[in-house]
């Protein structure tokens, strides 16, 4: 039977999607001028966390320059920044600053799950290559056996993990993404929260602030501490 660990290593060695691998060989190869002494890591990111997390964050795709440099999801840009910093916050991470994926940072009770794994151009996946990726998504959510509460980021995860719903069996009717919004179930569905990804776009801007984000994760351990 597959596990996590049998599922990263067909993750890494994965080369289905040309334009994706193409593209983060490319960035690990050219490097931004502040990392040019850094070996990039350049493969397929896979998930990071506890086997046996009731948290799971669903993102979308590695950063060019981060995870796809570092080898370790949200590790290494901004939108780390942000996400690891909530989560030292709240009880989910030893550490607030991930690095590398090489660093002591673990996290606790909690898992990130990215819907794609190799850092596409302009962040931005074809749906042709969402899909490629989704069987990796599928299985990693599947193996993930005792989540009780999914944090979707941004609408594309959240998507993807309502129509992950769907194949599972169970009705998806009335479940929209909107930041803040928080649906339960009964005790056989983990609760689904949804937030804005704290991407440079949204946080740079103000669409994302600090108070919201801290908001979202004030609810999620709530909900933990109920189920
Ligand atoms: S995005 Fe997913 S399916 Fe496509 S090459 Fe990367 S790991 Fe493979």
């Amino acid at each position: 039977m597959t596990n996590l660990h049998e599922l990263t290593e067909r993750i890494i060695s994965c080369e289905a999607c040309p334009r994706l691998r193409e593209w983060c060989e490319e960035v690990a190869e050219v490097k931004k001028a502040k990392y040019k002494d850094e070996t990039y890591w350049g493969r397929p990111v896979p998930g990071f966390g506890d086997p046996n997390a009731r948290l799971i964050i669903l993102g979308l795709a590695p950063g060019a320059h981060g995870a796809n440099r570092t080898g370790r999801v949200f590790t290494g840009d901004e939108s780390g920044k942000w996400l690891y910093g909530a989560l030292h916050e709240f009880g989910f991470a030893t550490e607030a600053a991930a690095t590398h994926r090489d660093d002591s940072l673990q996290l606790v009770d909690a898992y990130i799950n990215n819907i794609v794994r190799c850092a596409p151009p302009q962040n931005k996946p074809t749906t042709g290559e969402i899909k490629a990726c989704r069987p990796f998504f599928t299985e990693e959510l599947r193996l993930l056996a005792d989540k009780r509460v999914v944090l979707a980021l941004g609408k594309i995860a959240f998507d993807n993990y309502k129509k992950f719903l769907q194949e599972e069996g169970h009705d998806v009717k009335g479940l929209t993404f909107a930041h803040g919004a928080c649906y339960t179930f009964d005790d056989s569905l983990p609760a689904l929260v949804a937030s804005y990804h704290p991407s440079q776009q949204n946080t740079y801007t103000g669409k994302l602030t600090q108070a919201m984000w801290y908001e979202i994760f004030q609810r999620v351990r709530e909900l933990l501490d109920e189920r």
